[in-house]
Order: C-alpha cells, then sequence, then structure tokens
C-alpha cells in the first residue's frame, strides 16, 4: 500500500492547476492522470479565452500546466482509478490498475464525457464515422460532407475547425435557435461551408462498413428523410465522470458531485474541481480557478488534522 498526503484524480485544466497550487504548498501531489494528459481541453483545437493566451492550442496548453506543475514536484501517474473507498478514512483507500494507495486527501477532477445520441448505429460507427471529436478526426473528412449534431459552443467550434477539411459542413440543431455564444454564431454563419438545419433530429446512422448515410426526422411535421453523409460529430454535451463514487459521495440529480464553498464534498478531506461538480460554467479557466480552491482548502484541511493529531502526540510522549 502506497501512502499519499494528496492524489489528485484527472489531468484536465481542474487536475493540473490543483497539482500547480498544492506542490508549491508542498504537498507533494500525486497526480493520477489517466491513460493521457488532460482531459476535453487536450482534444479541443483552439483556446481563444483562456486569460493570458490570444489563442492556444488545447494540447499545448495541457502540456504547459502539466510542465509547471512537474516544476513544483507534482508526480503523476499515468493509470485509471478503478476502486475507491471513501466510506471510512482519512486516510482514503484507491486502487488503480498498478497500485493501492492511501491519501489523507484527495481532489476529485475527473471531469465529463461525451454525451451520445443514443440512436440505432452510432455506437456501431464509432470510429468509422461517428465521432466526438473533430480535433482528432477531423483530418479522416478531407473533402467529404459532414454532419454535427447539436447547437451550443462545442458544436459550433468544432463545426468551424471540420470546415478546413471538409466540403461541407450541416449543424442539425434539434430546435430553431442556437444555444451557442454570440461570437460563434456569427463566425459560423459567416462561414460559407457551414448550413444549418433547423428542427432536426437524428433517427439513425446508416452504413454498411463505414457511415453513408442517417435517418433525420424534423420535429415539426415529423417527417423522416434519408441523407447521405460521410460523417457524423455528436456535441449534444456531456455528463459527469462519477460513476465511481456512487453510493459514497453525495450527487445532484444530473449525478454531479455535490460540494461546499470550499469545494468539499460530502465527506471531509474528499474535495471535486472541475466539470465533475460544476453544472453550470463548464469552461477551461473556471476548471482552473475551482482547482485552485479545492488545493487551497486541502492545505487548510491537512493542517487542521495534523493540529488535532498533536494532542495525543504530545501525550504519547
Ligand atoms: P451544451 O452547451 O450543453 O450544448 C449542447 C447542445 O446539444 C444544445 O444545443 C442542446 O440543445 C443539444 N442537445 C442536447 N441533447 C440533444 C439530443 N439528444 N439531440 C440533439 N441535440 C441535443 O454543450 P457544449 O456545446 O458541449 O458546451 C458545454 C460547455 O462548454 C458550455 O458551457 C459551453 O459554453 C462551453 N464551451 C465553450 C467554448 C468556448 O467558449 N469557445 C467551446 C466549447 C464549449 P438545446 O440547445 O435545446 O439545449
Amino acid at each position: 500500500m502506497q501512502k499519499e498526503t494528496l492524489i489528485i484524480i484527472g489531468s484536465g485544466p481542474a487536475g493540473l492547476t490543483a497539482a500547480i497550487y498544492a506542490a508549491r504548498a508542498n504537498l507533494n501531489p500525486l497526480l493520477i492522470a489517466g491513460n493521457q494528459m488532460g482531459g476535453q481541453i487536450a482534444i479541443t483545437n483552439e483556446v481563444e479565452n483562456f486569460p493570458g493566451f490570444d489563442s492556444i492550442l488545447g494540447p499545448e496548453l495541457t502540456e504547459k500546466m502539466r510542465v509547471q506543475a512537474e516544476r513544483f514536484g507534482t508526480r503523476f501517474e499515468f493509470d485509471e482509478v478503478l476502486e475507491v473507498n471513501f466510506t471510512k478514512g482519512p486516510p482514503f483507500y484507491l486502487k488503480t490498475y498498478g497500485q493501492e494507495y492511501e491519501a489523507e486527501s484527495v481532489i476529485i477532477a475527473t471531469g465529463a464525457s461525451a454525451r451520445r445520441l443514443g440512436i440505432p448505429g452510432e455506437d456501431e460507427f464509432i470510429g468509422r464515422g461517428v465521432s466526438y471529436c473533430a480535433t482528432c478526426d477531423g483530418f479522416f473528412f478531407k473533402n467529404k460532407d459532414v454532419l454535427v449534431i447539436g447547437g451550443g459552443d462545442s458544436a459550433l467550434q468544432e463545426g468551424i475547425f471540420l470546415t478546413k477539411y471538409a466540403n461541407k459542413v450541416r449543424v442539425v440543431h434539434c430546435r430553431d435557435s442556437l444555444r451557442a455564444s454570440e461570437l460563434l454564431k456569427a463566425r459560423a454563419e459567416a462561414n460559407p461551408k457551414i448550413e444549418f438545419v433547423w428542427d432536426t433530429v437524428l433517427e439513425s446512422v446508416n452504413g454498411t462498413s463505414k457511415v453513408s448515410g442517417v435517418n433525420a426526422r424534423n420535429v415539426l411535421s415529423g417527417q423522416v428523410n434519408q441523407w447521405d453523409t460521410d460523417g457524423v460529430f455528436v456535441f449534444i454535451g456531456h455528463f459527469p465522470n462519477t460513476q465511481l463514487f456512487k453510493g459514497q459521495l453525495d450527487m445532484d440529480e444530473q449525478n454531479f458531485l455535490k460540494v461546499d464553498q470550499f469545494m468539499q464534498t460530502s465527506v471531509p478531506g474528499i474535495y471535486a474541481a472541475g466539470e465533475v461538480m460544476d453544472p453550470i460554467y463548464k469552461q477551461a479557466i473556471s476548471s482552473a480557478g475551482q482547482g485552485c480552491q479545492a488545493a487551497i482548502s486541502v492545505e487548510r484541511y491537512l493542517e487542521s488534522l495534523h493540529d488535532a493529531e498533536l494532542p495525543t502526540a504530545k501525550a504519547s510522549k
């Protein structure tokens, strides 16, 4: 059993910022990064709203944060947390593929994952025309026609990115107005390769060895049409990665972790930051800010934990 002062789970902006602060506070954090470094931001093309950077690629921003965290002494493990026991402790128990740990405190920054449409053909064609990441897969759609599903910032930002490769990008939205910010709306509307299809939802993704089309239903008329397309990029929001903590930490009705104003979960010593606890703001910068708050709170928590141990230590001398 490896003993740690602080384990941070997750390597997106929340986890990496928590690591920078915790390492600078001499907490000697161990960050369990998952299989690859970075959360959603690492698969985002351009980030234009992170203060201090006019425009920076998502992977580059992640790498800068990682280097900064490492410079102050953060240790990284490329592994996945498989099991936790937060019902007893501190110390709290965590198990990964490679190791078992006892930690005095934990910051959960496991982020969120892309929601799926849940329609026939979607799962079957993942990697063969269905994608949740334009930055990762856009290149494979050179001179092709693709659909982007969703009406939020991700749909438009990723749709605009796809026009670098694709001939035509149809943004298919279930309503007749977009949720996305005005800036992205204006850019998408001005892009000659982007076309909007309103009040429409997909009913199935079709193909044989790869995607060749979809069935799309107009929600007003009920009419279903078959469209030809080479790719379906789905950007319909995210769900928090909290499955691991079910039954151990309090969550809201959408499964986001509940935290207090100190970013502490329902278990003292276990903190959370970023999209795993934030159903509202969901920005790289807000996640980073929450990571900072969580790390500062952990520092104070550990101080009080160790202070509480002092009288016992003195008494035993
Ligand atoms: P989002 O804002 O939740 O938008 C999801 C979109 O998908 C909405 O338009 C929603 O429709 C639609 N949708 C949901 N379920 C659907 C379904 N089953 N079928 C069809 N459409 C469905 O998610 P997001 O765009 O991923 O953005 C998440 C957060 O990240 C937001 O806070 C956003 O501001 C932020 N973000 C920011 C940037 C940036 O600043 N550049 C870039 C990317 C993301 P309704 O509109 O009817 O709800």
